[in-house]
């Protein structure tokens, strides 16, 4: 699968990715792992894949784009909204300190674990639930990221955020989706745009509107 990384990185470059250290996890993390065996020849297209109950991992681009966006260090505490298959999760465990991250789909939270497990990567403690009123146990997140797409940015999940803190996440208005990302200064909440997405539902108590599954 090497030279096929190397390619679509390569197509990163002119998409302004171009941070090292994120290019680096992306390139050690193995992305096939996190799909079922028939899709695994897909897996370095850039395009998102299913990954059961109706969700998806999301293209290499976006995980790649988000991840820049966070301007991570090996210091920081992550909160991560959406496990799904686990892949976006091991990215950001390549970059901060540790990582928690909430699914609330519990098959999706448990194989997304064995996945982990099997690359020996220890920094990531799954949590199954509802991650629109995130995390507080943990609480304050130098970092945040919400990898399905919500109605506003949750409140709950912004005080959570550190002071100094950025939180990156997809947000629909006018039914249009853009990755936003946001700094608390101050206490206050600085945000803007910098693509436009495709993102599954955040579906909870601060998200969409919960929905049978
Ligand atoms: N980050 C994932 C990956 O690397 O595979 C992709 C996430 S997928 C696009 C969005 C995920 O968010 C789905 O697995 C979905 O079940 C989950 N989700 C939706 N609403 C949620 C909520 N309130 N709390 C936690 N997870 C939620």
């Amino acid at each position: 699968m090497k030279n096929r990384v190397d390619k679509l990185i390569d197509s990163f470059t002119s998409k302004d990715v171009n941070d090292e250290n994120v290019l680096s996890a992306i390139r050690k993390i193995p992305r096939e792992k996190f799909v079922e065996q028939p899709l695994r020849e897909l897996c370095y297209d850039d395009i998102p894949l299913p990954i059961g109950h109706g969700q998806t991992i999301s293209s290499v681009y976006i995980v790649a784009l988000m991840t820049q966006a966070l301007s991570l260090d090996k210091e920081h505490k992550v909160l991560e909204v959406g496990t799904g298959s686990g892949y976006q999760a091991a990215v950001l465990a390549a970059l901060s300190a540790s990582v928690f991250t909430v699914e609330r789909i519990r098959d999706l939270s448990s194989k997304a674990r064995v996945v982990i497990e099997s690359l020996n990567i220890r920094n990531i403690t799954f949590i199954v639930g509802d991650g629109t009123i995130g995390f507080s146990e943990y609480a304050p997140y130098d970092r945040i990221i919400i990898t399905a797409c919500s109605p506003n940015v949750p409140m709950s999940l912004f005080n959570q955020l550190k002071e100094g803190g950025i939180m990156v996440m997809p947000v629909e208005k006018s039914g249009l989706q853009n990755i936003s990302v946001i700094e608390k200064r101050n206490g206050g909440m600085h945000s803007k745009d910098i693509a436009p997405a495709n993102f599954v539902k955040l579906i909870g108590k601060n998200g969409y509107e919960t929905q049978k599954m």
